[in-house]
């Protein structure tokens, strides 16, 4: 049979961090079986399903690369199909109406509690012979076995059973006539003829109530997977709080989806103990059953560091196309400059995000502003000048603008003016950057270029103090 797994969002925000999560591990199944992956948009709870957050869920989708090969279903276009295998059902005996006012229900609820017990459907319903007249409003609830167990085998969990004891007797239409997720799922599920269910384990209880409908419409039971939770670093259930926001916001924050991805696969499964898992090998080592049980603590520290390692080592051209979104974010004319794979060789190494890259790579492509001022207190005292002076002298009269030569000059400047290193490297990278930090400075030179570099020498030497 062929592997087919869906994701099922329902659209009521962005997708977060442990959706885009469970979409990875189905997207991943599906691939590593050569299968199919589906797109459900569960927007049943119409009050609170928006174009907007269906709008943001492809996006970030679409941004992590998890292509759907059907899709995407929404479930409000389904309502006829759901609300004939309920009619279907009420003719078979195997589902009911129930007349029960909330008064009834709230007061069988606080007796139940107040006996210690879980509260549930009593089944007043169930086999009553009351008279109701056609219009009397009602819901619909699934007749659930009231004997032996529900048993199934989680790929992630093992062996889970429950006595249907446990479960009473769901609502599968609401008085307004509109049928109930747990109904919903089921019949799409075995519509779209999926084979495993991948999702949190905030359903498993709903997972044994669905397995007894399956049985009931005569649908074979697909096999599960319920992914743990993921917590924050300080084992809180993750929020806000820890950064857990829309993927979106990766993009935003200079993340390429590799890296994301690479950690998100991680986050609660493991191949040995290898970390650095292209997309292709993900795909050819995936499996459901090395899927851990215990929660996963995010952490932003190895995010951050697989963020590096794919900036680093990543073809410069894909990783540049990504550093210009960056580039028109924060308004650098990227174009008026060395090529983006320049910048990107230079500053790979000393950034954990595109969006740290972009910022550090500004003095490339724009006159700074203002001098970084601690930098220029202790670099552009008056003892800067003659060293700034002649090394200016020397620059100007190069023929080769190579970052050899350059290196050489600021080498004989010190050596002629009996000056350390740092005496003469400090003050021209402060005049050259603005900043007191860079990668060196005669490689930064030679991609600023000659024009841009003589400027500013020209400008800081205006303005330093004379020498003492
Ligand atoms: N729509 C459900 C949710 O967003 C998922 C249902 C499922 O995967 O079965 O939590």
């Amino acid at each position: 049979m062929k592997v087919k797994t869906r994701f099922a969002p329902s659209p009521t925000g962005l997708l977060h961090i442990g959706g885009a999560r469970t979409a990875l591990y189905s997207w991943l199944f599906a691939k590593s079986q050569g299968g199919e992956f589906v797109l459900r948009i569960e927007d049943t709870d119409t009050e609170r399903s928006t174009q907007a957050a269906i709008d943001a869920l492809m996006e970030g989708m679409t941004w992590l690369g998890f292509d759907w090969d059907e899709g995407p279903y929404y479930q409000t276009k389904r309502f006829d199909r759901y609300n004939q295998l309920i009619d279907q059902l009420l003719a078979e005996g195997k589902a009911y109406k129930c007349y029960c006012s909330k008064e009834r229900l709230e007061t069988l609820r606080e007796a139940q509690m107040a006996n210690g017990e879980k509260p549930r459907y009593d089944g007043h319903c169930r086999d009553s012979d009351e008279h109701h007249a056609d219009d009397e409003p009602h819901v619909i609830r699934f007749h659930n076995p009231q004997e032996g167990v529900v048993a199934f085998d989680d790929h992630v969990r093992g062996r889970i059973e429950f006595a249907n004891t446990e479960l009473d007797d769901l609502i599968i239409r609401r008085t307004d006539g509109v049928p109930t997720y747990n109904f919903c799922v089921v019949v799409d599920d075995w519509d779209m003829q999926i084979t495993q269910v991948v999702r949190g384990e905030d359903h498993i209880n709903n997972t044994p109530r669905q397995i007894n409908i399956y049985h009931a419409l005569g649908a074979p039971v697909p096999e599960f997977a319920h992914v743990s939770m993921i917590l924050g670093d300080d084992g809180a259930k993750l929020s806000k709080r820890h950064g857990a926001v829309g993927v979106m916001q990766y993009r935003d924050d200079g993340y390429l989806p590799e890296a994301v991805l690479n950690y998100l696969v991680r986050l609660g499964w493991s191949h040995g103990d290898q970390e650095i898992f292209s997309r292709e090998e993900m795909i050819k080592l995936f499996s459901l059953d090395n899927i851990s049980k215990s929660a996963s603590a995010f952490n932003t520290e190895k995010l951050k560091w697989l963020n590096n390692h794919y900036i680093r080592t990543m073809d410069p051209v894909y990783v540049a196309s990504h550093l210009e979104w960056q580039m028109n974010d924060l308004g650098i004319d990227y174009k008026n400059g060395p090529a983006l794979t320049a910048i990107i060789g230079m500053l790979a190494e000393r950034c954990h995000t595109l969006r740290e890259l972009a910022q550090q790579s500004r003095y490339f492509y724009e006159e700074y502003e203002a001098i970084d001022e601690a930098a220029a207190k202790k670099h552009l005292k008056a003892a800067a000048r003659e060293p700034l002076a002649l090394i200016r002298t020397k620059l100007a009269a190069l023929d080769s603008w190579e970052t050899e030569a350059l290196h050489q000059v600021i080498q004989d400047t010190a050596t002629e003016l009996n000056l350390g290193m740092g005496k003469v490297g400090m003050p021209l990278r402060v005049a050259v950057t603005g900043v007191g930090q860079s990668p060196s400075i005669d490689a930064v030179m030679q991609l600023i270029g000659k024009e841009r570099v003589l400027a500013r020498l020209d400008k800081v030497l205006a303005l330093l103090p004379a020498a003492e």
